[in-house]
């Protein structure tokens, strides 16, 4: 088997199926990036989403028999809207971070990644192979930077020279011996925007990020927010630019390359009020297309909820109280209760104090006290 030709083959085939960036690594464990996990976890920084098996995370022979390489792909996103729509009025809008416009990424790139499998097939029928996406067990970042796809950011996102950090990232594993490409060097310097940008410092000097306090991930929990945070996550309903769009390096960047990736206005800038009355189906159907949706409704809603009290939308109390009377989730309740002090007047009130006599669930009613508190 000639390698050095299939990986030349490879980057050719790479660039007809869509892929805008590739790289070649080692399948060595990353043993710098173990220590920086374990001081994560020392530091309660963790998300909880990540594989809890820091072994698997750093050991790609413990995930594919005897690997040689590991091969990165990035595709580049939009950063703009081709077709926009402006909230006004009684008709605010959310918005969802970049990386959850268009078809969720995760089908995007594991449509790429099975057409490089199926091409490596047919060239090495033997070749044992390992894909993965986000989900999987290693961190797409170390690759990414150890393949040469671009530095790891001072924002702990990829950048790439080429398209900024608005990439999507995946890898796999293989037991094809690839000469592994040269990392780019870290461009940061002393720059410090992204760390300054974040609306709840959760970015920490050093390219760590605490997790429990980044607003990325605070959308996606399901419980309460913290009080600290809520009206730091305006009306974002899902994920955070705020790190991207501060950084330099993504000045002017915004490549429209992939069709899938075009995100639906209604969708990536939806209406706040209509979210409050969805059906599951309903939610299905308008947002079960993209990465944002993966947990499902409630947190969605939930950060409608707050996106309105961020607005102070008066024209949404009778939604609000809607929710908050017949509700079934005490989160949205809760939440809701919370909201209608915030926006205030005498109808909200007189809901609050309605609820306070109703309310049975005990998170609700210290929700209910918080709005009254709005007004003493
Ligand atoms: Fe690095 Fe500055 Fe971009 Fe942050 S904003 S990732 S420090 S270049």
């Amino acid at each position: 088997m000639d390698v050095k030709m299939l990986k030349q083959e490879l980057i050719a085939y790479s660039k007809e199926i869509g892929i805008d960036k590739i790289g070649f690594t080692s399948a060595d464990p990353f043993t710098e990036l173990k220590n920086r996990l374990i001081r994560q976890q020392e530091l309660g920084f963790q998300s909880g989403f990540e594989e809890p098996d820091i072994d698997k995370r750093v050991t790609p022979g413990l995930l594919l028999e005897e690997p040689r390489s590991i091969i990165s792909i990035a595709l580049a996103y939009p950063s703009k809207m081709t077709v926009r729509v402006e909230g006004k009025k009684g008709e605010r809008r959310g918005i969802f971070s970049r990386a959850s416009w268009g078809l969720d990424y995760h089908h995007i790139l594991k449509d790429r990644l099975k057409k490089l499998e199926e091409f490596i097939i047919t060239k090495q029928p033997d070749a044992r192979l390992k894909s993965m996406v986000d989900t999987g067990e290693l961190s797409d970042r170390a690759v990414a930077e150890r393949a040469g796809i671009g530095w790891s950011g001072k924002n702990c996102a990829i950048i790439t020279p080429e398209f900024g950090s608005y990439v999507y990232i995946g890898e796999m594993i293989t037991s094809l011996p690839f000469e592994s490409d040269t990392p780019i060097e870290d461009q940061c310097g002393s720059c410090t925007k992204c760390l300054e940008a974040c609306p709840t410092g959760a970015l920490v000097q050093g390219g760590q990020i605490n997790a429990q306090r980044c607003i990325s991930f605070l959308t996606q929990t399901k419980g309460f927010i913290p009080d600290e945070f809520r009206d730091k996550i305006g009306n974002r309903v899902y994920g955070c630019d705020s790190c991207q769009t501060a950084c330099p390096h993504n000045k002017g960047k915004n490549f429209h390359f992939h069709d899938e990736m075009e995100p639906d206005p209604e969708v990536a800038k939806p209406l706040l009020k209509p979210i409050l009355k969805l059906s599951n189906r309903e939610f299905k159907n308008q947002f079960g297309d993209v990465s944002g949706s993966w947990r499902g409704k409630k947190p969605i809603q939930r950060n409608a909820i707050m996106a309105l009290a961020h607005f102070k939308d008066e024209t949404a109390v009778p939604n609000l109280i809607e929710v908050l009377e017949n509700e079934a989730s005490p989160v949205s309740r809760g939440t809701a209760a919370w909201a209608l002090g915030k926006i205030g007047g005498e109808t909200a009130l007189i809901a609050l104090k309605s609820a306070l006599s109703s309310e049975s669930d005990k998170n609700v009613l210290t929700e209910i006290e918080k709005g009254l508190k709005f007004y003493s």
